[in-house]
């Protein structure tokens, strides 16, 4: 078996190093509503809004447009194998209800061809689960033989199958991806969401720029108009074609005057972002421990019931967010509590370091058990109405040394910064990134003053 001479070396490798997969707070879109402190009867109630169903648009499919010829196909023509002088791709895109015998039969193949190229390894076995929106690439010989076929493993290779001689051969074909440093900077306006995209930026650069940011700004509740925001970031290119913008490397974020900054740096088992000074961006403890639509109940010690019209301390935050969004682990811990009592219907106590307790209720599941150690983001519930509560939320708490703080302004303890070598490192790295970022923010105040 000759080695696999189709194989184009990858010169960037792209390794989406969400390293913080779990922080997702932030960023409800269709909330511009804030209510605070909203008095709501008897019990803590919020109105239903009919819930978005969430989908998650993951988009891994192949170029509309193909190259007329493969690249690497030529490569193996140039060594001599016996596949012919091939034409173009003919791409199927799998619609609802195909299978791979329809399609093969449809581009003219058995499906005895079928059979024996499922048979050839796991990876070609893997084909028998197609999903609507796959896509498949054919070639076909003089003959109208199956020459070559191609199926999009993910972002960054091919499954190929081709006919050597009597032969066929499968075999993954790398996908050359390289990244290159872009920057842009941005002014807000009417939402972050505009002023990322006026600023060459997706959706999904802006969630990770709120990301970054989420800890010390709260993007659902913070932002002015004015805020402006920096930053140096890859951009992804496939085979020449741009496929997506990568990662953040750099940033800065001017939130009503006060300037947060943060450079990406892997300090060894995985990147994270840090500020100028060695401080992770990452704070021990989550703000919210959910994506929450509106506060629909604020933390107020003294609150006067309206109805009783007695002091009944509201001692948390009651979060709107849908029956069924998923509730995180604030911070690392134990849980010390995890059941169903006929007021807090199924709720969640964990402990954490520091004689900090929180505290979550009403959920709709809980997914979590008492002496369960959770990581911070763990999903360890969902949004429900269960105990006291005629709408979903989440009433949150956070118990320092017994006595309840509010959940929104308790300083949250941090994580450790660099230290030693290590943060003289990130500084080294640091330096060329900060200094593009402060000629990124000069243009962009001299731009504004124009
Ligand atoms: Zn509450």
């Amino acid at each position: 078996m000759e080695l696999p001479v189709f194989i184009q070396e990858a010169r960037a490798r792209v390794a989406d190093g969400s390293h913080w997969p779990t922080r997702r707070r932030l960023l409800v879109f269709g909330a511009t509503l804030i209510l605070l402190g909203v008095l709501i009867g008897l019990f803590e109630s919020t109105p239903e809004p009919e819930a978005e169903p969430y989908s998650e648009v993951v988009d891994l499919s192949l170029p509309e447009r193909l190259p007329p010829d493969g690249t690497a196909l030529d490569a193996a023509g140039a060594r001599g194998s016996a596949l012919p002088d091939l034409d173009r791709w003919a791409s199927v895109t799998v619609r609802s209800g195909q299978t791979l015998d329809g399609i093969f039969r449809q581009q003219g193949f058995s499906v005895s061809l079928l059979h024996r190229i499922l048979a050839l390894n796991a990876d070609t076995r893997g084909l028998k689960r197609i999903r609507p929106g796959d896509v498949f690439d054919f070639r076909a010989d003089d003959g109208g033989e199956l020459a070559a076929m191609r199926y999009a493993l993910d972002e960054g290779r091919y499954l190929l199958v081709y006919n050597d001689g009597d032969r066929l051969v499968a075999e993954v074909q790398v996908r050359e991806i390289v990244a290159e440093i872009a920057e842009t900077q941005g002014v807000i306006d009417s939402s972050l969401f505009v002023a990322g995209k006026q600023a060459g930026l997706s959706d999904a650069m802006v969630m990770k720029l709120a990301n970054i940011f989420g800890w010390d700004i709260d993007f659902v509740l913070d932002i002015r108009q004015g805020d402006r925001f920096m930053l140096v970031y890859e951009k992804l290119y496939r085979e020449g074609a741009f496929l997506r913008d990568g990662e953040i490397l750099a940033a800065t974020f001017v939130n009503q005057g006060e300037r947060f900054q943060a450079i990406r740096f892997d300090h060894g088992g995985g990147a994270e972002y840090f500020a100028p000074d060695g401080r992770n961006m990452r704070k021990a403890f989550l703000r919210a421990p959910l994506n929450f639509s509106y506060i629909s109940s604020g933390f107020n010690p003294r609150r006067m019931h309206p109805v009783l019209k007695r002091i009944r301390p509201h001692n948390g935050i009651d979060y709107y967010a849908p029956r069924g969004t998923p509730v995180y682990a604030a911070g690392e811990g134990t849980v010390v509590r995890s059941g169903y009592s006929a007021a807090n219907g199924h709720h969640v106590f964990i402990k954490h370091a520091n004689s900090i307790e929180t505290r979550y209720l009403h959920f709709t599941k809980r997914r979590v058990k008492k002496g369960q150690k959770v990581r911070q983001g763990q999903t360890i519930g969902t949004v429900g109405s269960t105990g006291l509560a005629t709408g979903p939320h989440l009433h949150y708490e956070f118990v320092v040394n017994g006595v309840h703080r509010n959940p929104r302004t308790v300083p949250l303890p941090k994580v450790e910064p660099l230290q030693g070598e290590i943060l003289t490192a990130f500084q080294s790295q640091a330096a060329p990134l900060l200094t593009q970022l402060s000629r990124l923010e000069s243009a962009s105040l001299y731009a504004s003053r124009e």
